[in-house]
This record gives structure tokens, sequence and C-alpha cells, in this order.
């Protein structure tokens, strides 16, 4: 799902309701000050129409309509008309449809091209049975025109305040979250490096936020303790178990040396085998576990990595010689490194090893270590099974083996990639996995020449 910022959203939120409500009260607003605007208008035309018959002069059945009488008052046009509706006297404006109904008391709004116009009709009894009809016209443009005007004014005062709400108050969520990001990136900081004593930084002021990066580091806090505890363990289990596993060794061999019968020497070769494996395993885990504590354990010293490396392939040669995968390397002479020399003799002897074991037969497996830059680069490459796309993260982890079946076999434990990520952490390189189901797999390392970890 895309991301959006909360900032983001709830700017959007609150700005879309306050707009409404705004929008709401404006338009509000506007239709009132229209409807007073009208209300004049139409004040004005009755006011103008009554004060014009007013001043007409009735007698009887007649009337007179004084010559001073003007029909142009302030806007407003006055036309009358006699009780068949015929005009007698006054004018209309040029363009007003002269066929309009007369109706009594009622405001029309008369339309004609870009013209607007108001009328108002009033039939005036004079005497029994005769009506004064007299129309007063008046353009309403003028309201048209301060209509317009308020619109364009409410409109634009809408924009601004809407601007000016949505700006403040993203400002305000900026600030009010800033904490937030810090948490995010600090721990996000804390849970990819190695690290886990790091602890949030606390915010100033006391609210929230501050409860959350407490609570935060609480988790962390807990967190170490329980890495420690396991990492404890294992390493405590490991440590308790060489001792006794030792002594059945040396026993075993002890009693090889004595078996009288060849069947004898059989049984006691199956459980000398599996204390072998049994041993080979503790030592591994010990190992695993001491990478994971630092460099503490470790001697750090200078070393011939060219030379190291051609040694372990040279080993290695015969077991891939009973597969009949070629092995080839190429390696870039006399490149020297400052590491612990048996792990990263380890390390190389396990990815070899893993591509030879899960090789084809009559595969290959090729070896390059080269200088790049400030580390030394290294690739393994087989033509072997490969491993399957969503394995991938999982090969890097304790007792994981790809293929289940495999697992009841006494060959292998999974613990030797994870060794492997561990002693390249340890020396501060990296390590990058590509391969293919069916088609083979590269693990690429990169060792850093010059090693800092605080070795003896
Ligand atoms: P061991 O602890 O004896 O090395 P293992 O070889 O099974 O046992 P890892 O070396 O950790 O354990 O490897 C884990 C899994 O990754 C293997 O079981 C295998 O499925 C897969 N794997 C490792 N290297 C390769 C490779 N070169 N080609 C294909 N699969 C591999
Ligand atoms: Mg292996």
């Amino acid at each position: 799902m895309k991301y959006r910022s909360i900032k983001k959203k709830i700017t959007i939120l609150y700005t879309g309701c306050i707009a409404i409500v705004l929008l709401i009260v404006l338009a509000g607003m506007l239709f009132y000050i229209k409807n007073i605007e009208t209300n004049a208008a139409e004040e004005e035309l009755q006011g103008k129409s009554d004060a014009f018959y007013g001043r007409i002069q009735i007698q009887g059945e007649a009337f007179t309509i004084p010559a001073d009488l003007e029909f142009y008052n302030d806007g407003v046009i006055i036309s009358v008309y006699d009780n068949d509706g015929t005009p007698v006297a006054g004018s209309i404006p040029s363009n007003f449809p002269i066929q309009t109904e007369l109706k009594d008391g009622i405001y029309q709004r008369i339309e004609q091209g870009d013209d607007h116009w108001i009328v108002r009709d009033k039939g005036y009894e004079y005497a029994e049975g005769k009506v004064l009809w007299i129309r007063a016209i008046s353009t309403v443009y003028g309201i048209e025109r301060a209509a317009g005007q308020i619109t364009a004014a409410v409109g634009i005062a809408f924009l601004i305040m809407t601007g000016f709400i949505a700006g403040i108050g993203f400002r305000m969520l900026s600030a009010a979250l800033k904490p937030v990001d810090v948490i995010c990136s600090e721990a996000g900081e804390i849970s990819k490096g190695e690290d886990l004593s790091k602890r949030l930084t606390l915010p100033q002021t006391r609210d929230e936020m501050y409860r959350l990066t407490i609570e935060f580091n609480q988790m962390f806090d807990r967190l170490e303790d329980s890495f420690e505890a396991e990492k404890q363990f294992s390493s405590d289990v490991s440590h308790e178990l060489r001792t006794p596993l030792s002594v059945i060794r040396s026993q075993c061999e002890y009693m090889l040396g004595e078996a009288k019968t060849e069947e004898e020497a059989g049984e006691i070769r199956v459980i000398l085998n599996q204390a072998e494996k049994v041993i080979q395993l503790i030592t591994q885990l010990l190992t695993i576990s001491r990478c994971e504590r630092g460099g503490e354990y470790f001697q750090k010293q200078e070393f011939n990595f060219s030379f190291m490396a051609e040694m372990v392939v040279d080993t290695l040669q015969e077991m891939a010689e009973e597969k009949q995968i070629e092995l080839s390397a190429d390696i870039e002479e006399n490149l020297k490194i400052i590491g612990e020399e048996t792990l990263l003799m380890r390390m190389l002897m396990n990815l070899i090893e893993n591509a030879i074991y899960y090789g084809k037969e009559h595969g290959f497996v090729k070896v390059k270590i080269r200088q790049d830059g400030d580390r030394i680069c290294g690739s393994v490459q087989d033509n072997g099974i490969g491993i399957a796309e969503e394995n991938l993260d999982k090969i890097w982890k304790r007792f994981y083996r790809e293929d289940k079946s495999r697992s009841n076999t006494t060959n292998g434990t999974g613990l030797g990639l994870a060794m492997v990520k561990w002693i390249v952490q340890l020396h501060h390189g990296e390590i990058k996995v590509f391969s293919e189901k069916g088609a083979g797999s590269e693990f690429v390392f990169y060792i850093p020449n010059e090693l800092n970890f605080k070795g003896k």
C-alpha cells in the first residue's frame, strides 16, 4: 500500500472539515446579504410606486397625472396603465418586453438578453370598478454587481483562510510529531545495527511521546536481556557439553585400541563417529556465540589471505574429486589482511564445502579472490541445486536446511552459513547470495583489510 504521512492525512482531513464548515457559513452569509439587497430593491420599488400614485389627482372616475411628475426617479422607471392594461403614460426601459403581463403586487424578474430587471406592478382601485395600474421597473444590475463582488471577495477569503489553516496546521502537526520521526529513525538504527545496548533519546517535553519513548526503551531492555540470556545459554551448554564429550571420545579411542574383535571395534567406531559429530556441532555453536559477543574471544593478526585461501582449496580438492566436481581457484596473490585467521578459514571452508555438497556431479565450483578498494572480495560459485528465492533469507539462520528430507540424514547441521554470517559480521564485512533453483548459487563476500574489532 502507498505510504502516506500521518501529518498529511490529518492536515487533509481537518482542512477538509474546516473548508466545508467555512463554505456553509460563507454561502449562508452570501445568501443573506443577497436577500437583504433584493428586499431593499423591492421596498424601493414599492415606495416609489405608492408615492407616484399618491401624486395622481383623482376626481370621480377621472384621473390626472400632474405635468411635473417624473417617470424616472432615481433608477426606477414608472409606467401607468388603465383598467384594460393599455399604456396611459410613462416610459419603460428600451429592450423591455412590452407584453409582460401585469401581476398585482408581485415582484417579477424579467430577463432579455444581457438585461435583467425587477418589476413591481400594482393595481390601485381609484373608483368603483376602476383600476389604475402602476408598473415600477428597476434594473437589477446594481444588486447583481454587488452580489458578484461579494461572491468574489468571499471566494478569495475562503481560499486564503483554507490555505492559512492548512499551512498553520501542518506546521503545528510537524512540530508535534517530530519526536515520532526521531523515534522511528533511532529505533530503525537500533534494529539494523548489532548494538542492542543503544537506547532512544528521551524527548524534552513530558507528554505521550515521552511515555512512548520510555516504553520503547523498556522493550529494548527486555529484548537485550533475552538475547543475552539466549547467548549465555548456548555458550554455557556448549561449554558444559564439551568436556564430557571429549571424555567419551578419548574413552572410545582407548577402547578401540583394546577391541578384541572387528565387530566390537565397529560398534565402538559408531559411538566415536557420533561423538565426533556432536563435538563438531558444539564447537560450531560455541564459535557462533563467541562471534555474537564481539571480538573479545578472538585474536586478530595480519596474515596472507591468498595463501590461506589456496590452502583451503587444496584441502577440499579431494572432497570435490569424490563428486567429480572441477574445483578451480582464481586467487590474487599476496592479499594481506588483519583478522582472525582460523575464523576466516572456517568461513571460506564452509562456503566451498557447501558448493561441493550442493553441487552437481561433474559440475564445477569456482573460487575467486581479489582486492576491491580497501576490502578483499571473494566469490564461491557453483552450478548445483541452487536455492529457492523465498528461502534466500532463511539460509543464514541457525539449523536451517532448505531440503527438509536431507535434515534427517547424518550430513550437516544447518550451522555452516550461520557461522559464515557471524564471521563476516565480526570482521565488519558483507555477504550476499545469488541463486537460482536448479541452476546454481554464488556467494560473494567482502572483508575489510584493516579490522577494527576489539580483539586481544
Ligand atoms: P552444515 O552445518 O554442516 O554446513 P548445512 O550445509 O545444511 O549444514 P548451511 O551450510 O548453513 O547448513 O546451509 C544451510 C542451507 O542452505 C543448506 O541446507 C542448503 O539447503 C542451503 N545451501 C547452502 N549453500 C548452498 C549451495 N551452495 N547451493 C545450494 N544450497 C545451498
Ligand atoms: Mg554447510
